[in-house]
């Protein structure tokens, strides 16, 4: 597991606070975005799971595909904190297109964090604008968890590597070019971990992708197979260019990717709470607004509280990688609260819209939809909780 190991260089993940004038300008550009852009425009690409080209071609104006891209490198350079705050207003509205750049980020965040320079300067630039997008492929078919029981194999020959295998479930498969691909370089390792390599893997030659999944939600964006047949690289693209450090360096950037599910987290149980409360405003029985009745003022009061504290966590977990500390612990916290806020949140909402939460004329249907993914990614919940514990027993020994 990954806390247990020690990384050898976490990298530096330190990150001043932006000036609270200049946050709020940039966060009200972001909400003048999602109300006049995306808002329209949920529900035909969410329903028919529609590739979002022009939102994607504004959040590459906007710079969000270098939203913690190092300034150095042509990003925004923003701390976790102000991207979290990004990630849960777009989220509160829609939550699938947080992905596209997410997973983007998480890629470009292990080569910022682990790569050599030269690879820092090669691509950087090229993800910060957004050029070449991508995501993280890690997950095969008989390994999500258990990360170590991967089958993909890179091996050296010259100043190459050549790829086989496939992964499964990869955010962006389809419609991104680049991905951080997890690979064993040692498949006889022991431990396995000591025999895993990250690789920046742009599409080319043997790198073909299946077909994109039918989910029940996350629509819009697409999760494919990607298939490596005799795939070859140059040896330069090994992040950090030395091999058995892949699996610190993919659970590494995984930091952020937590606190980026959280922050997801929050903006759909936000988002239920805004529909929750306009509607039992709206919504008459007995004389009066459902809001009036005392079962509705539970459902409510249990759903503030909730998204206020997964909030709280989740900006705690962001304020502490912008220190360049350690963690993992803050982060496990605030993705498992978060996400199961959502959860809570989207099914108490669709309590309180009755009938009408089951038709998809209502918004609600895809936050219910859209919010179990939360428990699922970026490390399961059953993981964050054990991540969690065991880090707090390592704190507490008697
Ligand atoms: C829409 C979507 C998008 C995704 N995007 C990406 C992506 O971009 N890149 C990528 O690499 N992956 C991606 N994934 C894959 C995702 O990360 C995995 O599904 C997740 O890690 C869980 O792995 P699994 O599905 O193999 O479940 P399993 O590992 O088989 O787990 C099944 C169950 O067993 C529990 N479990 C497993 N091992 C243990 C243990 N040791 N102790 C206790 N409980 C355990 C789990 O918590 C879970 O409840 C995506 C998945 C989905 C659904």
């Amino acid at each position: 597991m990954a806390t247990a190991l020690a990384p050898q260089n976490l990298g530096d993940t330190a990150r001043t606070a932006m000036d609270p004038d200049e946050e709020r300008a940039f966060l009200d550009a972001i909400d003048k975005w999602v109300q006049k852009e995306v808002r329209p425009v949920v529900m035909h690409h969410d329903h028919g799971d529609i590739w979002p080209a022009e939102l994607v071609a504004q959040m590459q104006e906007m710079g969000l595909f270098g939203a913690t891209i190092g300034q150095e490198y042509g990003g925004l350079g923003l701390p976790a904190v102000t991207y979290a705050k990004i990630v849960a207003h777009i989220a509160s509205y829609w939550m699938a297109i947080t992905g596209i750049f997410n997973s983007h980020l998480i890629m470009a965040c292990a080569v910022e964090r682990f790569g050599t320079p030269l690879q820092k300067a090669k691509w950087l630039p090229k993800f910060a604008s957004g050029e070449i997008r991508g995501g993280l492929a890690l997950t095969e078919p008989n390994a999500g968890t258990d990360l170590q029981a991967i089958r993909t194999t890179a091996v050296r020959d010259g100043d190459e590597y050549v790829i086989n295998g496939t992964k499964t479930w990869i955010s962006n498969g389809i419609n991104g070019s680049c991905f951080a691909l997890l690979v064993k370089t040692d498949p006889k390792a022991d431990p396995r971990y000591k025999g895993m390599s990250l690789m920046i893997a742009p599409k080319g030659p043997g790198f073909t992708t299946g077909k994109k999944f039918d989910k029940l939600g996350y629509h819009a964006i697409d999760s494919a197979e990607l298939i490596f047949e005799d795939y070859r690289i140059p040896a330069d693209n090994l992040i950090g260019g030395v091999e058995g450090q892949g699996f610190f360096q993919a659970t590494g950037g995984l930091e952020l990717g937590r606190i980026n599910v959280a922050a997801r987290g929050v903006g759909l149980a936000e988002g239920s709470l805004r529909l929750a409360t306009e509607y039992a405003q709206m919504r008459q029985t007995m004389g009066k607004p459902i809001a009036e009745h005392q079962a509705i003022q539970l459902y409510l009061g249990e759903m503030v509280t909730r998204a206020r504290a997964a909030r709280l966590l989740t900006f705690d977990a962001a304020e502490t990688y912008d220190r360049g500390e350690r963690c993992d612990m803050q982060a496990g916290m605030a993705k498992y609260f978060a996400s199961e806020a959502a959860v809570e949140n989207s099914q108490t909402a669709m309590r309180i819209f009755g009938g009408y939460s089951y038709s998809k004329e209502y918004e609600i249907e895809r936050f219910y939809r859209d919010s179990m993914l939360m428990c699922i990614g970026e490390g399961t919940n059953e993981m964050q909780r054990m991540i969690v514990a065991k880090q707090w027993l390592k704190e507490h020994r008697i």
